[in-house]
């Protein structure tokens, strides 16, 4: 079922925070106490930020690049999203932002990878089309996840 979706699809967006990465500031990261020591820093507007990938979240980019063209679709800020999926090297260049919805491209055959079902069903009127694949949140400490693993299989 869900793979005859993916062939059929002419564009796949997938969402970033939460679903492939998670930023947050790095005094706040700092005040976690947290062992995962894979965040990447970077300088946004005078303070220090950090970002995570979650595991396979390139492997699900190379992936879907694989079966349709490939798409951020992200309710963060496109400036600030864009330095994300730079320090991360994320193998991907197509990218809307909070402030594109209105640019997305119309098409009834996408497919949207979202973890966030009240975020996504905004995606989905920009859009137009009903298709998502509703992930588990990742929680950046959580380095075994295969949520993203378990999805590519599928697909
Ligand atoms: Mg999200």
């Amino acid at each position: 079922m869900l793979f005859k979706e993916f062939m059929n699809a002419h564009t796949i967006f997938v969402d970033l925070d939460d679903t492939l990465v998670k930023s947050m500031p790095l005094e706040y990261f700092r005040s976690k106490n947290s062992q995962n020591a894979n965040g990447k820093i970077f300088d946004w507007n005078n303070t220090k930020q950090i970002t995570f990938l979650r595991p396979y979240a390139k492997e699900l980019i190379n992936h879907c690049k694989k079966l349709a063209d490939t798409c951020i679709f992200t309710h963060g800020h496109n400036h600030f999203q864009k330095e994300v999926i730079s320090v991360l090297n994320l193998p991907i260049k197509c990218l809307y932002g909070r402030e594109d919805y209105h640019k997305v491209p119309k098409t009834r055959n996408a497919i949207l990878i979202d973890d966030d079902p009240q975020i996504a069903s905004q995606k989905l009127k920009a859009i137009g089309t009903e298709k998502l694949i509703l992930v588990k949140p990742w929680n950046f400490e959580d380095l075994d996840d295969t949520e993203l693993l378990d999805l590519i299989k599928k697909i």
